[in-house]
This record gives C-alpha cells, sequence and structure tokens, in this order.
C-alpha cells in the first residue's frame, strides 16, 4: 500500500488506490491546474488566506469535481493548531465550503461514519487520514507542531473506537508534510517532543540551538503506541517545503496557499 500521483481529468492529486478498493476515497491535492494568481498559484484550497474567495471556490469545484464530489457533500471546518476532535455527519453537509463561516466549529480533527466528505487544508503541517474498514468509520486530522504536541492522533482514535471501530482494524495514511531536511526548529519546541524522539532520530541538532523535527515521524511514533499496526500506515514521501513545483510550503513561502486533504466514504 502506498501513496501514488493520479493523473485526473483536469488536474493530478496523489491517493491510495488500495484504500479506495476498501471502501473510502482519498485525495492529497497539489498545487497546479487551479485559476489563483500569486503568490497563490494556482490550486489554493483554503479560504482562510488573502486569496481571492472567488478563485479559491473555483479552485475547490475542480478538485472536488474531479474526486465526483459537490460542494452539499462536504464539510471543511475551521482549524486551530489544537486537538480538538469532533464527530460530523449528515447535518453538516455544506458547512464551511463555500465560506468562513462563522458558525463552523473550530477544532483539528473530524471522524464520520456518514457518506460525508471530510476537507482539511495545509501547506506543511501534517495531513492524518483514517480509515476503518469494518466499522466504516473515516476520520481527518490536521497536526502541525503544536497539534502534535497535544497528541491529536490520541484523540481521534479514542473517537473512532468510541463510534464502534477498532485500532486493531485502522488504517492511517500520513500526507505531504514539511520533512526533517526543512524543518528547523528551536529549542523551545525541540524540548516539547524530547520525550517522544527519546532512543530515536526524530530530533537531531543541527545548529548551536538549532534542531531538525521529524514532524511525521514524531505523528507515526504516536499512533504505533496508540496500538495502530506500523504496516497500516502509509506515509507520503515528499517534503512539502522540498518540491515547490508540486506543493505550497508556510515555511518556504510565508504567504501562499493551501493543498487539500479529502477522504470519502464510498
Ligand atoms: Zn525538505
Amino acid at each position: 500500500m502506498r501513496w501514488q500521483l493520479f493523473h485526473g481529468k483536469n488536474i493530478d492529486y496523489l491517493t491510495i488506490p488500495e484504500w479506495s478498493e476498501l471502501g473510502a476515497n482519498l485525495a492529497f491535492s497539489l498545487r497546479d491546474g487551479g485559476v489563483s494568481k500569486a503568490p497563490y498559484c494556482s490550486l489554493n484550497l483554503a479560504l482562510h488566506v488573502d486569496d481571492s474567495p472567488e478563485n479559491v471556490l473555483q479552485n475547490r469545484r475542480i478538485f472536488l469535481e474531479e474526486l465526483g464530489c459537490s460542494f452539499a457533500d462536504c464539510t471543511a471546518v475551521s482549524q486551530v493548531h489544537g486537538n480538538k476532535v469532533i464527530e460530523v455527519g449528515e447535518q453538516d453537509k455544506g458547512i464551511g465550503v463555500r465560506e468562513l463561516d462563522p458558525n463552523i466549529p473550530e477544532c483539528d480533527g473530524m471522524v464520520t461514519t456518514s457518506n460525508i466528505a471530510l476537507l482539511g487544508f495545509y501547506a506543511d503541517c501534517v495531513p492524518l487520514y483514517f480509515f476503518e474498514p469494518q466499522a466504516k468509520i473515516v476520520g481527518l486530522a490536521h497536526a502541525g507542531w503544536k497539534g502534535s504536541a497535544l497528541n491529536i492522533n490520541q484523540k481521534i482514535l479514542h473517537k473512532i473506537q468510541s463510534l464502534g471501530g477498532s485500532l486493531e482494524n485502522c488504517l492511517v495514511a500520513i500526507g505531504p508534510c514539511i520533512g526533517p531536511c526543512c524543518y528547523e526548529v528551536g529549542e523551545e519546541v525541540a524540548t516539547v517532543f524530547t520525550k517522544e524522539a527519546r532512543g530515536s532520530d526524530l530530533i537531531s541538532k543541527s545548529g548551536s540551538d538549532r534542531y531538525s523535527l521529524d514532524l511525521a515521524g514524531v505523528n507515526k511514533s504516536q499512533l504505533i503506541r496508540e496500538g495502530i499496526c506500523p504496516e497500516h500506515i502509509v506515509q507520503a514521501p515528499f517534503c512539502t517545503a522540498c518540491h515547490k513545483d508540486l506543493f505550497y510550503s508556510y515555511r518556504r513561502e510565508g504567504s501562499t496557499g493551501r493543498m487539500g486533504a479529502f477522504i470519502q466514504k464510498k
């Protein structure tokens, strides 16, 4: 099982074909194929950056159409770098898709047993996709260093279990995020992960008081500790900051667009 580049009708995106065979479609968008202008060129999917909302909606339309999904079937919450996880369902369809709605719950993780499509937005932070094929539950989380420090994985896995899912069956996909090659942090952030990184190479010294942090690795290690089978975790082999032709990177560009993560039960 691995992430693969899929050439769609109008855009390319990353996906895991085996997940689709097991009953969940997932996708991670790339930066090409949209209508936004610099510095958001061109498939920026996030409304919370300073891009034209009309262009973002057109980009969302392009992305969702490729996935056979409409605005009315999705929800996108307002991500706040926390570890709150909510359950969404039929009643949430359409929320947060057309506008930055003040009624959107602020959270960084969603799970559902319904066929609502979950959307999240990323430029360096870790996209985490969850799928429990027996209990037919999907989830999506957003983990920057803060969400990782708060172990959003534990929260979302507890939520999946509370809905009848089992950790034994649960599949997790880690999408493209900033790699240790480009993610340098100061002592303050590195210290937060010292315990997590003990006996591993998740943190390494890169300067006098600078450290390179493997954020995807931290999340993977948390998932395994929570009980996810290592063979059930599929990590995308890309650093968002290294591949400027493919991805937006907040660390590299500052003011920039966001890729979209999508997951929906079939
Ligand atoms: Zn890199």
